[in-house]
């Protein structure tokens, strides 16, 4: 799960004139839009665990049938499992899945 930001001059209610905003993302997702003036903060309402979910299903579904399987039948024990099972996964999934998790905890907060 990937957050990123982007400016771009957008028309803002409350200065009631267009001025500099700063949009961010996560996954390519807008989550937020915030007026660089007078930082009036646009939420935008994702769902950010089916947005996890997708991303992790999008990595699982390229491995093998029996895992797929698996984490179509309980996806939440599925999870649970996977610290352990990544072990044999590549370093960058791990990776990624810690970053999601961050990402998650910042959106909660
Ligand atoms: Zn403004």
């Amino acid at each position: 799960m990937k957050e990123s930001k982007m400016e771009a001059n957008l028309y803002c209610i409350q200065c009631r004139d267009e001025t500099p905003h700063v949009i961010f993302y996560i996954n390519n997702r807008i989550k937020n839009v915030e007026c660089e003036e007078c930082h009036r903060i646009q939420g935008i309402k994702i769902d950010i665990m089916k947005e996890f979910y997708k991303e992790i299903y999008e990595r699982i579904s390229t491995k093998p049938a029996r895992i797929t399987q698996e984490y179509k039948q309980d996806l939440n024990k599925f999870l649970l499992k996977l610290p352990a099972r990544a072990i044999s996964k590549p370093y960058r999934l791990i990776r990624d899945l810690n970053n999601s998790r961050k990402v998650i905890k910042q959106f909660k907060n």
